[in-house]
């Protein structure tokens, strides 16, 4: 499907920008893309050729910033079909309500969720510190429904998504929305609890290590670590992220090993979205 778009978007712009311009997402019936230089007349054109291959989508946006600041959201600008935002979102099952421009959401991490939701074991307590508008915890309640999972998220608009996602999924009393900062959370509530804990903000999730080994019940459980790496075609991303987490947990003074590496996405030339599995054996070195 992408091949024959981007055959299509080839004839339009047969100047060599046919990469980027074929580039885009699909979530619910919102398509998004990223036209670097964009010009009305070349957007409509994409757009066009985007609607055609799938009937179902309503409205094309251009992505017009980089997604940013805290709650990690980007501009959007309306190039086809309806004027709105909001869309629901069908993946591993689920339903998820998200308003694309005022929420983070990725459609390209349904393959981690997916993953990270077959690993829980009954009666896990997991925290997850990022949860956006519930993605993974949804899925994992509904993958393991003994399972109960702490979902944080800072942004009041995402937690609002949350708590819809929640009822229309049906896990109700399993996913617990909580709208706050997720170390002040963890700090005040959330302490030796967890089996498990998500950190998927590749950006600052070294950061937030301590908090998360906190969360965890004294004698350990699993982190899944998110980050970006830069690594050149001589280098090997997963090498670089077991070193700089395993330097930021041996600083913790516990008992640790990293079980797993993955690359999740490529969000750019050579830069890479990896998540690692942590397996803490204990939270104090004996
Ligand atoms: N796990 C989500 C998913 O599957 O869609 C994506 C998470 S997104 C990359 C990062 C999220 O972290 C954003 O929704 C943002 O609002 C939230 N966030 C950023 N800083 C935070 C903080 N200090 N405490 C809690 N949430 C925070």
């Amino acid at each position: 499907m992408r091949k024959r778009l981007k055959e299509t978007v080839k004839d339009l712009f047969p100047d060599g920008d046919a990469k980027v311009y074929s580039s885009f997402d699909l979530i619910g019936d919102i398509a998004i893309t990223k036209l670097p230089d964009f010009t009305l007349a070349n957007a409509r054109a994409v757009a066009e050729a985007i609607t055609q291959r799938h009937r179902s989508i309503k409205a094309v946006f251009v992505q017009s910033s980089a997604v940013t600041g805290e709650y990690r959201v980007r501009s959007l600008t309306q190039i086809f079909g309806e004027n709105r935002t909001c869309t629901v979102h069908k993946e591993n099952g689920c339903l998820f309500e998200v308003d694309v421009e005022k929420c983070y959401f990725s459609p390209r991490l349904s393959h981690e969720r997916l993953r990270i939701a077959t690993l829980i074991q009954p009666n896990e307590t997991v925290v997850n510190m990022f949860a956006g508008v519930g993605c993974f915890s949804i899925l994992i309640a509904k993958y393991a429904p003994t399972a109960r999972v702490f979902s944080i998220d800072i942004n009041p608009v995402a937690v609002h998504y949350m708590k819809k996602n929640i009822l229309r999924n049906r896990v109700f009393g399993k996913v617990i929305p909580l709208l706050g900062d997720a170390e002040t959370l963890i700090r005040t509530h959330l302490q030796n609890l967890a089996d498990r804990v998500l950190i998927p903000l590749p950006e600052k999730s070294l950061e937030y290590l301590p908090a998360a080994v906190a969360a965890l019940k004294p004698l350990g459980g699993w982190i899944h670590i998110h980050t970006f790496e830069h690594a050149t075609k001589t280098e090997d991303p997963a090498k670089k992220t077991v070193c700089r987490v395993g330097e930021a947990l041996a600083k913790l003074n516990i008992c640790f090993e990293i079980l797993f590496v993955r690359i999740v996405r490529s969000t750019g030339p050579n830069w890479w979205h990896l998540v690692a599995d942590v397996h803490v054996v204990n939270r104090h070195k004996t």
